[in-house]
């Protein structure tokens, strides 16, 4: 299984986010070669606006040789089916955010097997998402999509699958159900 995808040509310039302002001081922000990196610097304060990947988390949950996927509301991939996935917020440590967006996209409460998955995507102009996926299982909660979802159903884990709306989610599910690997499993309890 690749671990990096690139579904367009030409990455974004990491500069043109249209951060035009510093956040510290409002001076407006010059473009500087630091290193070897174009950045959006702040002459006056010495700000420096370096600019990374989205780090989310992404569930691959099974039960019952049925795998739970969601209809999206939004971009990327909207009005089609993904894994349940979410971004992991400041405060929080990937664990803890894998059952927070289990709960709330799906309406249940998952115990987490293993990290299954790791994937650099550019696959949506204007997204860099890096994304670990998580195998989980289910102990509780009915079935109740989330805000970010028009739909939370179970499909066959080896298919046919619904519409995907990522290449990631269709050769993880392939890989998954022709091998049943699980990857580096989880020792911590719950992340909260
Ligand atoms: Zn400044």
């Amino acid at each position: 299984m690749k671990q990096v995808y690139v579904a367009y040509e030409g990455k974004e310039d990491p500069t043109a986010d249209g951060f035009n302002y510093c956040p510290r001081c409002k001076t407006t922000l010059a473009l500087k070669d630091i290193g070897r990196k174009r950045r959006s610097v702040c002459p006056k304060c010495g700000f420096i606006r370096f600019r990374n990947p989205s780090p989310a988390v992404s569930l691959l949950i099974v039960k019952d040789e049925q795998v739970l996927l969601g209809k999206r509301r939004g971009d990327p991939g909207r009005e089609r089916w993904a894994t349940p996935s979410g971004y992991i917020e400041y405060e929080d440590d990937l664990l803890t955010t894998a059952i927070r967006e289990a709960k709330e996209e799906t309406g249940l409460d998952v115990d987490l097997k293993s990290v299954i998955h790791v994937v650099s995507s550019f696959t949506s102009p204007g997204y860099h998402f890096l994304t670990i996926y998580l195998l989980a299982g289910v102990v509780a909660g009915e079935l109740n999509p989330g805000d970010d979802l028009e739909a939370v159903d179970w499909f066959p884990v080896a298919g046919p699958w619904p519409d995907l709306a990522f290449q990631e989610d269709v050769d993880l599910l392939e890989a998954y159900s022709k091998t049943r690997f699980e990857g580096l499993p989880i020792l911590a309890e719950k992340g909260g």
